[in-house]
């Protein structure tokens, strides 16, 4: 069985966000970019479904500029087979990716298709869902456990009250939460021979899909700033202020 797993490149997880000055985004010019960390989980996923014998091939896909291929490439180093980079000069919406993504699934036929929970950047938490019901197949989402059986998965969902676990009729797509898993880093030598594993390149007219927005900024603004903390002597000093400062108590 085929997995198939998106990959986004986004701004690095470390690098301080700077609004650009007319309030149209972020600043992207220099900043250190890397590959979504829930679609790190979601490769990492994918490889040790392939290393128990359970799947045959992972294909990993991107949509985004060229400069996308070094995230896939990251991807290819850390053990995926294959890698598609559908290239794209504009920023795309959940939407667009979801209809890309589908495009690719019909052409690639995987039984499995992994999606990261959200993407840091615009944490939308929407690709993975839009992608099944376009699909029409059955999703598990905020993943923290999966295990596959004959025809179907078994998915343990992070929800509020806890853990729920579904089982799904494959194929299917799940998305990817924290503890899931812990990522392995890419090596050296891994690191060399995934310049060499097969890359293709599409255009979203491949898939028939239209990229032009359907969403429209408005403005984006920096979070304001906290204020300074102050210093208490003692307990009662809190308790206090708690009282008639912070009238939380
Ligand atoms: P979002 O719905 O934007 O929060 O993204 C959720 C997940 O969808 C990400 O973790 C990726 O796995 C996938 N995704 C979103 N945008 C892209 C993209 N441009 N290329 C590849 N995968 C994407």
């Amino acid at each position: 069985m085929k997995i198939l797993v998106t990959v986004k490149r986004v701004v690095d997880f470390n690098v301080k966000i700077r609004v650009k000055a007319d309030g149209s985004g972020v600043e992207l010019a220099n900043v250190k970019m890397s590959m979504n960390p829930f679609d790190e989980i979601s490769v990492e996923e994918a490889l040790r479904l392939k290393e128990a014998g359970k799947a045959s091939e992972v294909v990993v896909v991107s949509i985004g500029p060229a400069k996308a291929e070094e995230t896939l490439r990251t991807a290819l180093a850390m053990g995926a087979d294959r890698a598609i980079l559908v290239e794209t000069e504009d920023q795309v919406e959940p939407l667009t990716v979801a209809k890309i993504v589908k495009g690719v699934a019909e052409a690639e036929q995987p039984g499995l298709i992994i999606v990261g929970k959200q993407a840091i950047d615009d944490d939308s938490n929407q690709t993975g869902q839009m992608l099944s019901a376009l699909l029409g197949w059955a999703q598990g989402t905020f993943a923290s456990k999966v295990e596959l059986g004959d025809g179907k998965v078994n998915v343990t969902r992070e929800v509020d009250g806890g853990l729920q676990t579904v089982e799904l009729k494959l194929p299917a797509v799940v998305t990817t939460d924290l503890r899931l898993n812990e990522p392995r880093y890419a090596s050296l030598p891994n690191i060399m021979k995934a310049k060499k594993k097969p890359l293709d390149k599409k255009s979203p007219a491949d898939f028939g899909v239209d990229t032009a927005p359907r969403l429209k900024v408005l403005k984006t603004e920096e979070p304001s700033g906290r204020k300074a903390g102050i210093k208490v002597k003692s307990v009662a000093e809190l308790v206090e202020k708690l009282k008639s400062e912070a009238g939380v108590l």
